[in-house]
């Protein structure tokens, strides 16, 4: 049995940053384990490659159950797996959310989660290409950039949606989230820029920091109320590792309440009827899980240079000579946020636009030169749930999010689908658009719009909030991230979002790292 002080469960966006953190202590002993390997194969390496991870030996591949507002179609959930998580998969936009977003979290409870309490740790981990401002940070572990070789179809892209009335934003993590630009994305000189290159990687020479890849963590062991430890599988062999102060859970939205339920923190009825003893009954752990819907508008173009042609011989000499070329691309180029609610305190709508076809995550091909504009609705309001099939901790969890459950969500898809026609035909980009592929020309009325989104909508991959921050009755954990019921027990990651920002969620999860391990030394 081995020993540490501090056990890290997963190497992701967020528990890469706790552990590397905890380890800058030279008097605490840090074990960081990670199911998945820790080798960056070259499809995590070069940006435009992400989703060709997709359903591979890189990919926890989760489905979710029928959804009852997409008539029954289960929604693929692709999920990194290994020495960075999703951070190694994403597509690389740097993007806080709204400063309501964290406003919000502070006002319901969360005390310490104001913007202008974490504006200080998003710099602290940033090393912006631009340099050091009153937003950005340029001395931290995680190097974000501007797009190298910003694609000259994204930059039309960017004339479109401002011809459609928007104004122009050159930093969406700045004084303002509104407008449209191109995004800044984690990477350093052309590569990507996981986590684990950024808080792992430094930390592996110091002798009290150990990573152990390939283990599986099974459940947390629970004695007289606190944390002591976890058990994982490597290698078919079962081992328990010890933690003298604390466990971190930080394996993401899906596996994070399902480690805490195969541990017995969890609804009690749904733990029991599973046969697993019940240690804190808490109905909130996989509960109250929130997401990006997506919608992908596409169009054939008559532009050159798509990303079609990246995987050619010229691109990709050009790419390992030079970091530099269409393979730097992160697909979504071009952004805009912008609200198709009035009222709403942050834009609801996030629009991207691709210098490729895209369509089934990527899976889908299309025989001539095609252009995206996707959206994904960041104000959105459906909440699912996460919840074990078995007690075997191999099977995967079932997962609903109940998308659309909420009418306005339908209102604002609507309305984000006829801004990106808007844009296709604006002045800028009518000249290079030759068809509308998707949704196409036979859905011209509202009821054939909505009957598209039910058939189409897919996921901007952003699942959150399943062990989130809140009181007793209303969360899993404190607002120190501490769960309810139990000493000794973190959880770090996307889960603990008390709601889903306005925005991609990477950036936030790493956020959510560095308060923690914050925290945790403070403590
Ligand atoms: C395809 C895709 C595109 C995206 N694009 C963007 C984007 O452009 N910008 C953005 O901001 N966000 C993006 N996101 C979302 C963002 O990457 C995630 O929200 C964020 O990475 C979540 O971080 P996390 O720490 O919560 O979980 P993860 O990064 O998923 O980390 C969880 C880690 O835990 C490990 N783990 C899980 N279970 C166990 C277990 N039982 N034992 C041991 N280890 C375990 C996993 O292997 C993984 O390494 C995207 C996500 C995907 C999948």
């Amino acid at each position: 049995m081995a020993t540490f002080d501090y056990i890290v469960v997963g190497a992701g966006s967020a528990g890469a940053v706790v552990a590397g953190r905890l380890s800058e202590d030279p008097d605490v002993r840090v074990l960081l384990i990670e199911a998945g390997g820790a080798e960056k194969p070259t499809n995590v390496k070069i940006p435009a490659a992400f989703a060709t991870q997709f359903r591979t030996n890189l990919d926890w591949n989760y489905g979710t159950e029928p959804e009852p507002h997409l008539n029954s179609r289960s929604i693929y959930h692709p999920r990194a797996k290994y020495l960075g998580g999703c951070s190694g998969m994403n597509a690389m936009m740097y993007i806080r959310g709204s400063r309501h977003d964290y406003d919000g979290w502070a006002k319901s409870g969360a005390t310490g989660w104001s913007y202008d309490e974490v504006l200080p740790l998003f710099k602290k981990s940033e090393c912006n290409s631009r340099g050091e401002s009153e937003y950005h940070g340029a001395h931290g572990p995680l190097h974000v950039e501007d797009l190298r070789s910003p694609n000259p179809l994204s930059e039309t892209l960017v004339e479109g949606m401002i011809a459609t009335g928007m104004p122009r934003n050159d930093d969406f993590n700045g004084a303002e989230q509104i407008g449209v630009g191109l995004n800044q994305v984690t990477q350093k000189r052309g590569m990507r820029w996981t986590t684990a290159d950024g808080f792992v990687t430094p930390a592996r020479k110091r002798p009290n920091f150990t990573v152990l890849t390939g283990a599986h963590v099974h459940r947390l062991r629970i004695e007289d109320g606190r944390a002591v430890g976890v058990e994982a599988t490597r290698a078919g062999r079962q081992d328990f590792y010890r933690a003298d102060r604390e466990v971190v859970v930080s394996a993401g939205a899906f596996n994070t309440p399902q480690i805490l339920m195969l541990s017995g923190i969890g609804p009690a009825d749904h733990l029991t009827q599973h046969g697993i003893r019940v240690v804190v009954d808490n109905p909130n752990v996989g509960s109250h899980m929130m997401d990006h819907p997506f919608y992908a508008a596409n169009f054939e173009t008559t532009a050159r240079g798509t990303l079609a042609k990246a995987q050619s011989p010229v691109q990709l000499a050009k790419y390992f000579l030079t970091r530099r070329g269409l393979l730097t691309s992160n697909v979504g180029e071009a952004v805009a946020f912008f609200r198709t609610r009035p009222g709403e305190a942050a834009p609801d709508m996030q629009m991207f636009g691709a210098p490729v076809f895209f369509w089934d995550h990527g899976f889908a091909t299309h025989d001539k030169p095609a252009y995206a504009i996707a959206l994904s609705l960041v104000g959105s309001r459906s909440r699912g749930q996460v919840r074990l099939r078995s007690a075997d901790p191999a099977e995967k969890p079932a997962l609903t999010f109940n998308y659309f459950s909420d009418p306005a969500e339908l209102d604002s898809m609507v309305a984000g689908i006829e801004r990106a026609r808007e844009v296709a035909n604006s002045q800028p980009v009518r000249g290079l658009t030759t068809r509308e592929l998707h949704p196409g020309g036979q859905a011209t009325g509202r009821s054939e719009i909505e009957a598209e989104i039910r058939r189409n909508i897919a996921t901007t991959y952003h699942p959150s909030c399943t062990a989130r921050i809140g009181s007793e009755s209303t969360g899993v954990v404190d607002a120190r991230l501490r769960v309810h019921g139990v000493t000794g027990l973190r959880v770090a990651d996307a889960s603990v979002f008390p709601t889903i920002p306005h925005g991609n969620t990477h950036a936030p999860s790493v956020l959510v790292g560095e308060k923690a391990a914050e925290m945790i030394r403070a403590e």
